[in-house]
């Protein structure tokens, strides 16, 4: 499809770029560069108006929500935790699937006094116990949440699992899922209605990929 005007798509890096990149390829939004293999952050691509932006997952949102990007793809994890003052969200993209779950040790200790849980997913996390009536004590990390129960740092970790190989080498196993996970299309919501002439095909479009390999 032709895009005339211009856009700015923000996308993560990682699975999510490597699962996204095909899907706005069939778009016909191609970057000039190798996303993989160059360091640059402002990716052009074949549609003189359309730029892609690569950047930490976290950032995707606010960087849409305060319109420097239009549009972006984002981890429902990301979505759940972001506490902005919000983006659309409009299209789920059904890829880069996982699950959010919390886990403990297989052995499992006995705990004295509050549970205590690791996890980067803070606001998700506290939401999810509340909504059990419990009360934890929340730990956050940055990275590596599988270490913190081997290390006695914590007795549960809330993570994302894909396979389940990092919990299983580790010791762990999942208690219960918090949530399905898989990738959203975000739009900010001053472009939504300034560029929807652009944005409505795009979305539709990718509305009839969405979760097609
Ligand atoms: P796995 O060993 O396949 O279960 O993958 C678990 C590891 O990959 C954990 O460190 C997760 O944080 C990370 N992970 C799994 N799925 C995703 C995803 N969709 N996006 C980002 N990280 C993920």
């Amino acid at each position: 499809m032709n895009i005339n005007g211009s856009l700015t798509i923000a996308v993560s890096k990682g699975r999510i770029l490597t699962e996204a990149m095909p899907i706005l390829e069939k778009l016909d939004i191609t970057p000039v560069e190798d996303p993989a293999r160059t360091r640059k952050l402002v990716l052009k691509t074949n549609q003189a108006g359309v730029k892609i932006i690569i950047i930490r997952a976290t950032d995707v949102p606010t960087y849409v929500e305060y319109g420097a990007a239009d549009m972006g793809i984002a981890g429902k994890d990301v979505l759940m935790e972001y506490t902005g003052n919000g983006v659309y969200e409009p299209l789920d993209l059904q890829i880069a699937l996982c699950k959010m779950v919390l886990a403990e040790p297989r052995q499992r200790k006995t705990i004295n006094g509050r549970l205590r849980v690791a996890t980067k997913y803070v606001n998700t996390t506290r939401n999810y116990f509340a909504g059990q009536g419990k009360q934890v004590e929340i730990i956050k990390l940055y990275g590596s949440m599988e270490l913190a129960p081997v290390l006695g740092l914590a007795d549960q970790i809330v993570d994302l699992v894909d396979t389940g190989n990092t919990l299983k080498v580790n010791g762990l196993v999942p208690v219960e899922t918090i949530a399905e996970i898989s990738s959203r299309v975000i739009v900010n919501k001053a472009a939504m209605k300034m560029k929807y002439q652009i944005i409505k095909p795009m979305l539709k479009e990718m509305n009839a990929l969405a979760g097609k390999k």
